[in-house]
């Protein structure tokens, strides 16, 4: 597929103003032929995003990138989520590098000494891997999560990857998606509502003091880098 798929087909433009839940819609409807995924790494966002396309009854693949350090709540909430949405299909497509063989290629504590390499590793290399046949790409994205993420539209190309991204709640605040979640009782990382307004790896997630679970912040995340990103998004590592 390339970028004229955008432009080609008759169903009517969204635009930035719409509803998550018409963005769903507008995709399911847009794209019914293009092999569409969902990424998540279990967020917020992402948990209130599977519940969305899960309410239209479809099959779909639920990519998920197992970097061998999540939090074991992160790991609690993966089986909630697979046994909350048996319709959809999740799939680890994390790498196969074991933290062993990283240390011995790499050296020890790589997300200390090059974080970017190791995220580039354990998330952009597989991610890379697990979008190779995808037309469209679903994502849980929002503008006001960073200031790196504000350009984010609802529907657009991707020129990392070379397919459509859709970020259906785009227009969304924190509290948006934390009333979705509580309104319709959506499985989340109990991480939240103890300070943890981000939830990555264990090497490189800290507690959040006073964050609250509405809240939502990167800080906690990459403590004392510059780093905000892990490259995934095409933000730079
Ligand atoms: S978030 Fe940290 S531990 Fe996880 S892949 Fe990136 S640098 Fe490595």
């Amino acid at each position: 597929m390339s970028i004229d798929v955008i432009k080609t087909t008759h169903t009517e433009p969204i635009g930035e103003d719409a509803t998550p839940e018409r963005v769903v819609a507008w995709s399911l409807e847009r794209f019914a032929n293009q092999r569409m995924v969902i990424t998540t790494s279990f967020g917020m966002e992402g948990c209130a995003l599977i519940d969305m396309y899960a309410r239209h009854k479809i099959t779909i693949d639920v990519i998920y990138l197992d970097t061998m350090f999540f939090f074991p709540e992160t790991y609690a909430l993966r089986d909630r989520m697979i046994e909350r949405y048996p319709n959809l299909n999740f799939v680890n497509k994390g790498t196969n590098l074991t933290p062993e063989q990283q240390s011995e290629q790499h050296g020890p504590e790589l997300w200390k000494s090059n974080p970017d390499m190791c995220c580039n590793l354990r998330k952009v290399m597989p991610m890379t891997e697990a979008l190779q046949d995808v037309d469209v790409w679903l994502t849980g994205l929002r503008r006001t999560q960073s200031t790196t993420r504000a350009t984010v539209r609802v529907a657009d190309w991707d020129w990392q990857y070379q397919l459509v991204k859709i970020s259906p709640l785009a227009s969304w605040e924190r509290r948006d998606a934390w009333e979705y979640i509580k309104s319709n009782n959506v499985p989340y990382n109990e991480l939240h509502e103890k300070g943890y307004p981000s939830v990555g790896c264990t090497h490189c997630t800290k507690h959040v003091p006073g964050m609250k679970v509405d809240e939502y912040s990167r800080a906690g995340r990459w403590t004392g880098l510059e780093k905000t990103e892990c490259g995934l998004h095409g933000y730079g590592i």
